[in-house]
């Protein structure tokens, strides 16, 4: 069987592009990439999607000393992974204070721990594997849309400090906020220095080489048409080969919808479009004005912007694509008006680069770890955070295999819930994006 010229079970006239235009894919200096299966093969464990969750999971069972085969319908890093925008953030969708409100403070205080393992285990595959991707603890803004926001930012600062005795994140004020980023658009901000970035393709392909080398198989361009349980292990179906093991790893993020044996799964995600454009190199002028310290910025609209510098000098600014699939001029035209419109001074600057990716978001805005019967395990969901939290939930994934069923609280399976009305998606994903457009602009008035 072909695999199909459209993803994962996409609708046909939605085929999502190639990384060509993404600067990422641009300044990718080496790939190397693996044929796809062709006969059967055998190992402790197989994953299914080489993405950062894909390869943590791979990195981990390798370290548990089990053999590891990794399976990727296109390339490793070919899906949300090798097109975000590298910023691994150390904070979650919600505020702290509301999930404190939500939650609790025990299970709050719990994933506060969570996403800082999940950078750390970041930085150490870095290290560990000697990976050259740019990474570093640029700093991170949470840049206040308004003063409403800020004083959620103030609540957030207040309940790091009483609950986790955390001074390292500070408020930043408006001048000083202008000052940061070259923009007079924001109220203040909250600071963490220690939340990272790096380039994550060329992670990707690093991490890919490295496990390479320390014995992990990796089969590209390989789509996986379903998984067979039985008594004693697994079998990955593929359209040349099939893969004998004891234990599946699911790690197909937003594109689960392909794969029959995760259909419950599917139900409890709706896959949404994500933008980013890149400019051309900014002028000195405009360097030393804009992101004069290379931080990376978040802002707490609903549909929220992000951006940082990369490649030497380019502003990358993302944001919410258009709520069809589609890779419509329009994602990138909105981009750029609301790029100008943090950023006036770039309104006569082209835009070098446009690209588009898709991410699964789960009715909480986390990600969920889970088990389907007693060999094949998950982990999806990431949305738009999943550079951080993939480290986390890949590893304790692989660790499934060894009888550990660490919950990870809100991301456990328990809490993973269907998406109600799913059919409806595009309607509903039209009448969402309307109404916190228009809740963003309200809020700021
Ligand atoms: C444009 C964009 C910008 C983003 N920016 C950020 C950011 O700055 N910070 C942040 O924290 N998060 C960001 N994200 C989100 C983040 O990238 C994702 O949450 C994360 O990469 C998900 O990783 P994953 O490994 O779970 O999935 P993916 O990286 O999507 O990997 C899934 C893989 O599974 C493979 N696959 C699917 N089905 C099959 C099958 N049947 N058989 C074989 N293989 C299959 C696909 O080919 C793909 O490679 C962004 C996402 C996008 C798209």
């Amino acid at each position: 069987m072909q695999a199909p010229n459209y993803a994962f079970g996409h609708p046909p006239d939605v085929a999502l592009p190639e990384h060509a235009n993404s600067v990422w894919a641009d300044t990718l200096l080496t790939a190397h990439n693996h044929a796809p299966l062709s006969g059967s093969e055998t190992a402790d464990v197989v994953v299914i999607g080489g993405g950062f969750t894909g390869l943590n999971a791979a990195a981990e069972a390798l370290r548990l000393g089990l053999s590891c085969i990794v399976l990727d319908a296109r390339r490793i890093g070919w899906g949300a992974s090798g097109r975000n925008g590298g910023m691994a953030v150390l904070r979650y969708k919600l505020s702290w204070s509301e999930m404190a409100a939500q939650y609790g403070h025990a299970a709050t205080k719990q994933l506060y721990g969570y996403i800082h393992e999940a950078v750390d285990s970041l930085e150490q595959n870095v290290e560990s594997f000697g990976i050259d991707c740019e990474f570093s603890r640029y700093g991170h803004l949470t840049a206040a849309y308004h003063a409403r926001a800020m004083q959620r930012l103030k609540a957030d600062v207040r309940w790091l400090d009483e609950q986790v005795g955390d001074r390292a994140v500070t408020l930043v004020s408006k001048e000083e906020t202008e000052r940061l980023i070259g923009s007079g658009l924001y109220a203040g901000a909250y600071f963490d220095p220690r939340s990272a970035g790096l380039h994550p393709l060329k992670y990707c392909q690093g991490m890919k080489e490295a496990l390479s080398a320390r014995g992990v198989r990796f089969f590209e361009g390989t789509l996986v048409d379903n998984v067979i349980t039985e008594t004693d292990g697994v079998v990955v179906i593929t359209a040349n080969g099939e893969v004998r093991a004891k234990h599946a790893l699911i790690c197909t993020s937003a594109y689960t919808d392909g794969l029959p044996i995760a259909s419950d799964i599917e139900r409890r995600m709706l896959p949404i479009t994500v933008a980013v454009v890149a400019t051309t190199p900014l002028s000195s002028e405009l360097r030393a004005k804009i992101l004069p310290q290379n931080h990376l910025v978040t802002d707490t609209k609903n549909l929220l912007n992000y951006y940082r510098l990369v490649d030497g000098g380019r502003l990358l600014f993302g944001g919410r694509g258009e709520p069809a699939y589609k890779d419509h001029p329009k994602n990138h035209q909105r981009l750029r008006e609301e790029m100008i419109h943090v950023f006036p001074d770039l309104a006569d600057v082209d835009i070098g680069y446009r690209w588009t990716g898709v991410v699964g978001i789960t009715r909480d805005n986390f990600p969920h770890i889970g088990a389907i019967g007693k060999r094949v395990f998950y982990a999806v969901g990431f949305g738009g955070r999943g550079v951080a939290l993939t480290h986390l939930l890949g590893k304790y994934l692989a660790r499934r295999i060894t009888g550990d069923s660490t919950s990870l609280g809100a991301m456990s399976e328990g809490a993973f819930k269907p998406i109600p009305f799913k059919g409806l998606r595009l309607p509903l994903l039209k009448a969402g994006t309307a109404y916190y457009k228009l809740k963003d602009k309200l809020e700021a008035l």
